[in-house]
């Protein structure tokens, strides 16, 4: 949990595998891929990490 930057309420933090299956499913990727402010617009697409990483 000390890790986890997750702000939006859900059962899965802290359990990592959870988190990183829920998110897979859905061409996403965990909180702890984003920086604080991106964290919190709960757009977890791999489309929206590329655009904030520039890539
Ligand atoms: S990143 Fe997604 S699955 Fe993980 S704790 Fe946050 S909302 Fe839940």
């Amino acid at each position: 949990m000390k890790d986890c930057n997750c702000s939006y309420p859900c059962d899965k933090k802290g359990i990592c595998c959870m988190c990183i299956k829920y998110h897979r499913e859905r061409d996403e990727l965990p909180a702890c891929y984003f920086p604080e402010d991106a964290e919190k617009t709960y757009d977890r697409s791999i489309r929206y990490f590329l655009k904030i990483r520039g890539l």
